[in-house]
């Protein structure tokens, strides 16, 4: 059980992994030739990631982020961000960081206007992991292109039927716009979401109610956002913390003045730069 576990965490620790010597145990034959190919296949990985790093035009190779906690870190509303009632009432968390002491950020995606297929591939081969949060009247022109993204390991969450400021509307229509995008998105891509972002991060104690009665769990919203040509941050000091939530969008350059590669060679190139690495925000909840 531990060998497995202290494999588990070696092979996600990946690049960032130090090669230490590994002692034979007592009396264990010799295997002649195994250190040097493990060696071996360690520096061609590095070679790979380097590579398909140059492809993509990072400035360097994206660190691999540590292996997902055995422990669930306890999720709760941010200070300043609760409605009334919000704990006692069981109401899904609003929050923009995700509780812990790593050097990791989580990269969320909004709306679904842009269906790139370059994204994509530029994901798939650097292994960098997202968290998409969909609105209905821009994704259902290509319902396929997210089949695409869910098939390659991405969440599919609740972004709304038609992404409308929440708190204007009456319970009953927040509750269609949030329930209806749950059960589209049950029906298209065979799983409930537990994930909702309210758009605009605009939301009232009717939304979390209503976001509640039909499945979601956690409403993650942000503290950074990264464009195609500047970051914006919710702190003053504009820095990144461990545990960060990022947003951007999916959008083109009909939207804003670069492709969707360009937005993550921008995300990609600061993290990494100042040592943190991209985890999986599906992985802490
Ligand atoms: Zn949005």
């Amino acid at each position: 059980m531990l060998a497995v576990a202290v494999i588990a965490s070696g092979c996600a620790q990946g690049e960032r992994a130090e090669v230490r010597p590994v002692h034979p145990a007592p009396g264990q034959q010799p295997l002649k030739g195994a250190p040097a190919r493990a060696l071996d296949s360690y520096a061609t990985k590095l070679r790979a990631a380097a590579r398909v790093a140059k492809r993509w035009g990072l400035a360097g190779v994206p660190l691999a982020p540590p292996a997902p906690p055995v422990r669930k870190p306890r999720i709760t509303t941010r200070k300043g961000f609760e409605v009334d009632g919000h704990e006692e009432k069981g109401l899904p968390p609003v929050f923009t960081t995700i509780p812990t002491k790593e050097k990791i950020v989580f990269l969320t995606i909004d709306d679904g206007a842009e269906k790139d297929p370059a994204f994509l591939r530029m994901m798939s081969e650097l292994k960098i992991p997202y968290t998409a949060f969909l609105s209905n009247y821009l994704v259902k022109g290509d319902y396929g292109y997210f089949k695409d993204m869910q098939d390659r390991g991405v969440g599919l969450n609740n972004h709304t039927l038609h992404h409308p400021h929440l708190p204007g509307l009456s319970y009953a229509r927040q509750k269609h716009e949030i329930c209806g995008m749950q059960d589209i998105i049950e029906r298209r891509y065979g799983k409930r979401p537990t994930l909702f972002r309210p758009p605009f991060g605009n939301y009232n104690e009717a939304t979390l109610r209503a976001a509640k009665s039909c499945g979601v769990k956690y409403a993650p919203i942000w503290n950074e956002e990264v464009f195609v040509d500047r970051w914006d941050y919710r702190e003053w000091d504009r820095e990144i913390r461990p545990g960060d939530i990022v947003l951007s969008h999916f959008r083109g350059r009909g939207e804003w003045k670069g492709t969707m590669p360009d937005m993550i060679r921008r995300f990609l190139n600061k993290v990494t730069a100042e040592g943190y690495a991209v985890a999986r925000l599906e992985d802490y909840l």
